[in-house]
């Protein structure tokens, strides 16, 4: 197959250049379509967690999907891989920096100064879910837009509300057929002053070791030592178990905050892994941060994240704010419940088809469709040329159990046919009757109904 000329400027793309498309007509390298089948883990991901959220009193927010780059490159450290190497970055027309949104945090965190949340009674609870966008290297379960939900509980300092935190992940993932299958990993990485201590004894610790290093390594050590202890590699995972250990260095203060943390949990019933090389890979964590892990070997096993980051506020020129939040990515929660063989009960299956033929039927049909939706029966139309055996042939793989068949004879003599598509039988009634016959025959407690009165729930 010849390639587009455009593509010899793609050319880093790799992976299902599909259906004779190759790039740039295909989407953009470690990005994804969401498809329907996939659309129904989603719309029943968001239906758990508006509804656990909405018990909690969070409420939804959305911001704008950039933001301008100092937002981020502040808040979650210049020397992090996100902010170093993984940002969509471009300038506007007016010359200014914008950043595609690579997470959820520093945005509400703006948005809450902007806003002057702070004057709302505390803490201030939001909910989002929005897409991320970060220039990673694409491997299975990581993306370079991905969706995340994720929630933050800013105002207040308490070890419950940690504990609070991490029980409402814990029972999004439960709902979600998943939660026996997690791993949640803990630690706390003490405050500001505490962490410079450790990350001195850290480079300390690595002095004269560097020769084992991987280069990746070598600049984790040189420009944000912290991170070495999330390193993948093996010597340096080896050298990690011997290295300074966080819970040396970390105040009394943190570690009663930590022990009370603990100690909510067990009370909570929520089991959990003190991991202390859990570090996150973002600046502007301190105290508790935790992650769920799906158990697999590998990079990508974290399903979601979060923590403490009492500082964050200030960074942004906000008052002193304690805050702590948590995001989980939806295409590896959606893996592990595929992995997992959840199944998502859904509510798109069709009631009934209606078949047709000539142009008579095709001017009955068209109300009697808009009818049958108004009561609550699922129908979709063939509404095309094709002859009824075609039209039946579809319905067949959609799965209907009712066809409404309506052709020359029936147009005059005013009926319509109801053909059971499971038993395999028809029978012939008055075209009054159909919309009843059908509501009765779908039951009423399965009929879809939707009512604009309905109360809104975010
Ligand atoms: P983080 O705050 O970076 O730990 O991200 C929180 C969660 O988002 C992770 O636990 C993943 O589930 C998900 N996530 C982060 N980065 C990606 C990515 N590049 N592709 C897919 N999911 C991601």
């Amino acid at each position: 197959m010849n390639k587009h000329p455009a593509a010899m400027n793609y050319s880093d793309e790799e992976g299902s250049e599909s259906e004779g498309l190759t790039p740039p007509f295909q989407t953009p390298k470690g990005m994804h379509d969401i498809l329907p089948p996939d659309h129904e883990y989603h719309t029943y991901l968001k239906k758990i967690v508006r509804h656990r959220c909405r018990q909690a009193g969070f409420k939804r927010i959305t911001t704008p999907i950039l933001e301008y780059t100092e937002v981020f490159k502040r808040t979650i450290g210049e020397v992090t891989d996100i902010v170093s190497k993984e940002m969509y970055t471009f300038e506007d027309r007016k010359g200014r920096s914008l950043t595609l949104k690579p997470e959820g945090t520093a945005s509400i965190c703006r948005a809450y100064i902007q806003h002057g949340m702070q004057n709302l009674p505390q803490p201030v609870e939001f909910f989002y879910i929005e897409p991320h966008f970060r220039y990673e290297r694409p491997q299975a379960g990581r993306y370079r837009q991905f969706w995340q939900f994720g929630f933050e509980v800013m105002g207040e300092s308490d070890p419950a509300l940690d504990a609070q935190a991490i029980l409402l992940a814990y029972r999004i993932y439960g709902d979600l057929g998943i939660g026996d299958t997690l791993k949640l990993q803990i630690n706390n990485i003490g405050d500001l002053n505490s962490r410079k201590i450790y990350t001195e004894a850290l480079r300390d610790y690595y002095f004269g070791k560097e020769r084992y290093l991987s280069e990746e390594d070598k600049q984790r050590l040189q420009k944000n030592p912290l991170r070495i202890l999330d390193s993948k590699h093996e010597d340096t995972i080896i050298l990690n178990q011997s290295a300074p250990k966080f819970k040396d260095f970390i105040s009394k203060e943190s570690q009663e905050f930590h022990d009370e943390v603990l100690e909510y949990l067990t009370d909570l019933g929520i089991p959990y892994e003190e991991n202390e090389t859990l570090v996150r890979g973002l600046d502007y964590y301190n105290q508790t941060v935790f992650e769920f892990w799906d158990g697999k070997k590998g990079a990508q096993n974290s399903v979601g994240g979060g923590g403490r980051y009492d500082g964050l506020m200030e960074i942004l020129g906000g008052p002193a704010t304690p805050a702590i939040g948590f995001a989980m990515g939806l295409e590896r929660v959606i893996a592990q419940m595929k992995r997992n063989k959840v199944r998502v009960p859904s509510k798109d299956d069709l009631h009934v088809f209606v078949a047709q033929l000539g142009r008579q039927a095709k001017k009955t049909c068209l109300p009697l469709i808009n009818e049958l939706r108004d009561r609550g029966v699922k129908t979709m139309g063939a509404l095309g040329k094709g002859a009824i055996k075609n039209q039946l042939k579809i319905a067949d793989r959609f799965k209907v159990p009712y066809c409404v068949l309506i052709g020359l004879t029936e147009v005059r003599e005013g009926t319509a046919i109801i053909r059971n598509m499971i038993k395999g039988s028809q029978k012939t009634v008055k075209m009054s009757e159909v919309v009843e016959e059908m509501v009765k025959a779908i039951g009423k407690n399965n009929l879809d109904f939707y009512d604009p009165k309905d109360p809104v729930n975010e």
